[in-house]
């Protein structure tokens, strides 16, 4: 897929974002951020994007691949997150370049982002990973214990805790993901909207290119496109 050249890249941005905004405005319930997930996307082609097509936010989901694009990425105007697993030892090389880590399922990466923030002076928004089909071969804190974890989180002092992320189980029918699409709105309602008095500033990140429609129909406000975008990765 190192073979797509950035003209093809380009014709497939312009012909699908007119799609996904349209989406957008039928289906979100309120401010919706649009994150490009730009894993195997040359930065070339991300610059169109942030250049031409209005995109704001980008996710990564490896160190590695970040790392090797984010001088060559135009930065002036773009909010870089980080969406993928990210290991403990890996949090220094990336904690003065994102502005949200999506995927924070353990204390003992909560307390090493808390530490290496402390360092250069941040305080770095995080989101909970919630497990939401009990996949033990997913990172993500469970339902049950999502509250506690949350609450754990406030020990921290540079860490700021705005919203959950969620991955479904790939495999499953729509009226499944809708549910689990649900459940996570509900545990995301109790846990942040409620406490803080509907402060409109907490994130809800879920959906992906299969699935964004219904995640916005469920109360999602941030979902994360790759292949909607840009096409199918190799
Ligand atoms: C790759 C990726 C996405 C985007 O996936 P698509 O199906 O291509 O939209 C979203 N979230 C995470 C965590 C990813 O790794």
């Amino acid at each position: 897929m190192s073979e797509r050249s950035l003209n093809e890249y380009i014709d497939i941005m312009e012909r699908s974002i007119t799609n996904i905004r349209a989406d957008i405005a039928h289906h979100a319930k309120g401010n919706v951020t649009l994150l490009a997930a730009t894993k195997t996307v040359p930065a070339e082609a991300v610059n169109y994007a942030i250049d031409n097509l209005g995109i704001t936010d980008i996710g990564e989901n490896r160190v590695q691949e970040l790392l090797e694009k984010y001088d060559a990425l135009h930065k002036e105007r773009l909010n870089i997150h980080f969406i993928g697993r990210l290991q403990t030892n890996k949090v220094k090389y990336i904690i003065d370049k994102v502005c949200l880590i999506h995927s924070l399922d353990s204390e003992k990466l909560a307390a090493e982002i808390d530490r290496q923030a402390r360092k250069i002076g941040k305080v770095m928004d995080v989101l909970v990973e919630i497990n939401i089909g009990g996949e033990q071969s997913k990172g993500g804190i469970s339902p049950e214990n999502a509250e506690e974890f949350v609450d754990s989180l406030s020990v921290f002092t540079n860490i700021r805790a705005r919203g959950l992320m969620v991955i479904p189980p790939a495999t499953v029918s729509r009226e499944e993901m809708i549910k689990y699409f649900g459940q996570t709105y509900k545990i995301f309602i109790d846990i942040f909207q409620k406490k803080l008095h509907n402060d409109n500033s907490c994130i809800l990140s879920m959906g992906m290119s299969d699935s964004y429609i219904e995640a916005l129909d469920c109360g999602s406000n941030l979902i994360r496109l790759g292949s909607a975008l840009f096409g199918k990765r190799a």
